[in-house]
């Protein structure tokens, strides 16, 4: 089978002497794994982590590792790894992509969000606060839809004070009192969707990405 797309490299690591293993978020197919050949020996148009172009993938059975035809059109980690913050930042949407994105699915938004996010980090005074949007949006594509408009409990829009970890969903003062401990504090902040992809790298018995951790 061919799959034909425009996508991001994520994650390359060598495999043999010239080949490296990919992953490509594809906007069309979500995360793709194949062979990047000659990739680890490559002088010119040598694959990185960050770049974005057209993408061709082959695999004779739907079960074979693919061999990827990568056509980098630009470098969206270029402008991006001489700061340390947006480093970062970069490494946990891709190892979170790698480690949650299940393969060959299509997540079209979160790819287009995820391309809005790399192209606007350069440009922000608030790069965390980007991400944090970003992490919002995973969390909804994974089915997790976090809801901070209104109390789930009685259905007021003021005075909400904690989020539920089992429904997303925001939970008033009152409403909170019996379950205070189990809640998660608002406001919405990275350690509160941490928890929460904590939880759902539990269920799926994986561990958290080591890039998630950093922050
Ligand atoms: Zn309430």
């Amino acid at each position: 089978m061919q799959i034909e797309s425009n996508g991001i490299l994520i994650n390359i690591k060598p495999f043999s002497e010239r080949d490296a293993i990919a992953h490509i978020f594809t906007k069309n197919s979500g995360v793709l794994t194949g062979m990047l050949r000659g990739a680890v020996v490559a002088r010119k148009n040598k694959p990185l982590i960050g770049q974005i172009g057209h993408v061709i993938w082959n695999a004779r059975l739907d079960s074979q590792l693919g061999v990827f035809h990568f056509e980098n059109e630009k470098n969206l980690s270029a402008p991006l790894i001489l700061n340390n913050d947006l480093l970062k930042i970069m490494n946990a949407t891709f190892s979170l992509i790698y480690a949650l994105i299940p393969e060959r699915e299509s997540y079209e938004q979160l790819y287009l969000r995820t391309i809005d996010l790399l192209s606007n980090l350069p440009d922000t005074n608030n790069p965390y606060d980007l991400y944090l949007q970003w992490e919002i949006d995973l969390l909804k594509d994974l089915g997790y839809a976090l809801d901070l408009t209104k109390c789930s409990g009685c259905g007021r829009t003021d005075n909400l004070c904690y989020l539920s970890p089992k429904t997303g969903r925001a939970v008033c003062e009152n409403c909170g009192v019996p379950y205070v401990d189990k809640l998660y504090k608002l406001p919405i902040n990275l350690n509160v969707t941490k928890r929460f992809i904590n939880n759902i790298c539990a269920i799926q018995g994986i561990d958290v990405p080591s890039a998630r951790k950093m922050f």
